[in-house]
């Protein structure tokens, strides 16, 4: 078999194949310390039971891998042994020789995006360029609505956080399909901010000298995040939201919650908007108000901040009082549920019915 990264999100070191066995890496490119995302193409020459095996660091979800045979159009969960993921292991069946896609997460690029504003009626949504990226990419803003009430939702400040962005585009169908319900709202949604790691396949998480995700305040160094603060004083928000996925595997990645806040007006906002989620949530994607991250716990510790603000610290201290919540989507399974795209996407609409009340 062969295998590379040169596909949209491409991330992947080949250190060995050996018949249908292949030893692989990561590529942290500027990412401090370690991360876990990758994806890869393989072509097979022939059908049989291929193995995939990871180096240096968790690199296998509870769910194994997601696996894409038409290119990354639509994608499945492949399954794992617990064994196998004890040793960064996971296994294809190949059916037929070919191409076949594989991926830690389930992704959301730039063309599921642009497939999600073709499958919409046209003047649907207003769609203008934010800024250009770094490398010179055009970074979508995605406006909805002409209601007094902003509400200004982002994901992808951490590039591979891709279930997200799949929630994102299930609350945009929400609000789409009920126009008069939503009509005190105007939404400015920025669905990649950062848009380079996206689609360069980065881990994007503790990039060296800060991420996306910490650049918030008077030094951003990120285009992006300059034109998110600007966008934020010339529309005056009542609610920021920024949608993030968490860890790959650990007792805390396996549900979804809000992370707490220190500033006790932005908390009340918080607990408000999560108890009526709890309501609203699926079945296919449910959310507990008792699995919220309080701060001062776990990894949500002034520690973490160091580095800089996140945008809902940012936006704490905002003149005008608004609103301001991230949530964090797990990858791949809520306990014992496994999640894919569409769960995220009915989950998406539940944060659009809770907005409706709260907001
Ligand atoms: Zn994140």
């Amino acid at each position: 078999m062969r295998i590379d990264n040169q596909l949209p999100g491409g991330n992947i070191i080949v250190e060995k194949i050996d018949g249908h066995k292949a030893v692989l890496k990561r590529e942290l490119r500027d990412t401090a310390g370690n991360w876990f995302y990758w994806k890869f193409r393989a072509e097979f020459d022939e059908p049989g039971d291929y193995v995939f095996t990871f180096l240096e660091g968790a690199s296998v979800g509870n769910r194994g891998a997601a696996i894409s045979v038409d290119k990354g159009k639509t994608w499945t969960w492949g399954g794992v042994s617990e064994e196998d993921k004890k040793a960064e292991t996971f296994r294809y069946h190949a059916a037929a020789a070919g191409e076949v896609w594989f991926c830690v997460c389930v992704p959301y690029m730039q063309s599921d995006w642009d497939a999600f504003m073709a499958s919409m009626p046209e003047g649907t949504f207003h769609c203008e360029e934010l800024c250009r990226s770094r490398k010179g990419r055009s970074v979508e803003l995605l406006t909805w609505g002409n209601g007094p009430k902003a509400i200004l939702v982002t994901t992808r400040h951490h590039c591979q956080e891709s279930m997200a962005t799949h929630s994102l585009e299930g609350m945009l169908r929400e609000v789409a399909a009920h126009p008069n319900m939503y009509k005190e709202y105007t939404f400015y949604v920025v669905p990649f901010a950062d848009k380079d790691g996206v689609e360069d396949g980065d881990q994007g998480k503790n990039r060296k000298p800060h991420d996306h995700a910490r650049d918030y305040g008077a030094d951003a160094i990120y285009p992006e995040v300059k034109a998110i603060m600007a966008l934020a004083y010339r529309v005056k928000p009542v609610l920021l939201f920024d949608m993030h996925c968490p860890w790959l595997r650990s007792s805390t990645d396996i549900y979804t919650y809000f992370v707490g806040q220190e500033n006790p007006r932005i908390q009340a906002g918080i607990t408000a908007f999560s108890s009526v989620l709890e309501n609203e949530s699926p079945a296919s994607f449910p959310h507990h108000s008792s699995d919220d991250m309080p701060f001062g716990v776990s990894w949500n510790t002034s520690a973490n901040y160091k580095q800089g603000k996140t945008l809902v610290m940012w936006a704490a201290g905002l003149p005008w009082e608004p609103r301001a919540q991230s949530i964090e989507i797990p990858f791949a399974n809520l306990r014992d549920l496994t999640v894919d795209a569409a769960a995220a996407k009915e989950f998406g609409a539940a944060l659009a019915r809770t907005i409706l009340k709260v907001i």
